[in-house]
């Protein structure tokens, strides 16, 4: 079975295409467009006019790359959230346009949980804890009696939203995850900023505000190697419990966050302390990526899940742990 999967929850237009080889996910291929506002955050109209304007070529692209015969799809899924309203309905509506043309099933896929299984499809890991943490969503989701439910969250912003703000601030483009990261190295002192975890969940906008601040005090290096080892670290708290909670032994990282280095270092370091494994998919499948919703796509339909037209309403707000998981 190929599966054509549309990711467009937020900046990033993206289409993946994917079979089942011997029970194994072969990627043909995964094509991408981010959109970077020029100014300020993501304006969810202005990215969802990007994904219009860059749609056709991304699907054109994909098509070329995986080699595959565009009639030879046997399903189309698509990203049907959480996510910005404009964007979604930008991509459900071309997954229906599709499905509707090539007279294929469609299907709708939790964004969430599609990180968790492209990398349990792409790493060795069967049953883990997945720390997610990307632009809009901070998350420490896992597999327990029959669904896969939050165990811990952000209580406000997601940590790259955290990082992104705090980049436009000192003037770097966005997204300034990565800036920030290589600003962090040249950081040699800790400057105390708030903690904030609250069981399994944690809050970020306090730690910003205390690094805007500092801006005027401290050297920029400094503020940034601190704002990651603050927050790093409240995150391998929280994914630590979590793992205790559930006793799982298996710790993998997605969204685009987790790119970043010593992000890996500490969670891998923390993985190791416990014994525990550590896993991280190649960036490509870390960011959003059509790949994930192809393949989590492709899952759903084999057991059994089918979406009629009708059902492919967007979902703003649409909860992990609402998603019926028939695949496990
Ligand atoms: P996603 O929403 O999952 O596609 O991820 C996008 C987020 O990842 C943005 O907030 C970026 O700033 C952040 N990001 C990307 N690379 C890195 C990095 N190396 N370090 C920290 N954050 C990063
Ligand atoms: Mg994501």
């Amino acid at each position: 079975m190929i599966c054509l999967g549309i990711e467009g929850t937020a900046h990033t237009i993206s289409i993946g295409i994917v079979e089942k080889v011997n029970n194994r996910c072969n990627i043909l291929a995964n094509i991408s467009k981010m959109y970077k506002p020029e100014k300020g955050g993501i304006h969810p109209r202005e990215a969802a006019n990007h994904h219009v304007k860059f749609f056709p070529k991304v699907l054109r692209e994909s098509i070329e790359k995986s080699e595959v015969n565009i009639n030879d799809i046997d399903l189309v899924s698509f990203s049907i959230g959480p996510g910005l309203g404009p964007c979604l309905r930008t991509a459900a509506t071309a997954a229906r346009t599709l499905a509707l043309s090539l007279k294929k099933p469609i299907v709708g896929v939790n964004h969430c949980i599609a990180h968790l299984e492209i990398g349990r499809a792409l790493t060795k890991c069967e049953d883990p804890v997945l720390l997610y943490v990307s632009g809009g969503n901070t998350q420490v989701i896992a597999f327990m009696e029959g669904k896969y439910r939050v165990f811990g969250e952000t209580l406000d912003i997601g940590i790259g939203n955290c990082l992104d703000k705090f980049g436009r601030e000192i003037g770097l483009p966005f997204p300034s995850g990565p800036h920030i990261e290589k600003l962090a190295k040249k950081g040699k002192k800790y400057i105390s900023l708030p903690y904030s975890v609250k069981g399994m969940d944690v809050a970020f906008s306090g730690i910003l505000t205390a690094c805007l601040h500092l801006l005027k005090k401290e050297k920029i290096e400094d503020i940034c190697y601190s704002l990651q080892e603050t927050c790093f670290c409240m995150l391998a708290e929280v994914a630590e419990r979590a793992m205790a909670h559930t006793e799982k032994e298996e710790i993998l990282l997605g969204g685009g966050v987790a790119c970043n280095k010593r992000l890996q270092e500490i969670i891998r370091k923390m993985a190791n302390e416990r014994k525990a494994k550590f896993y991280c998919p190649p960036n490509e499948y870390l960011v959003d990526n059509g790949a994930m919703i192809a393949w989590t796509g492709l899952l759903m339909h084999e057991s059994g899940i089918r979406m009629k037209l009708e059902e492919t309403k967007v979902r703003q707000n649409y909860r992990t742990d609402e998603v019926e998981i028939k695949w496990r």
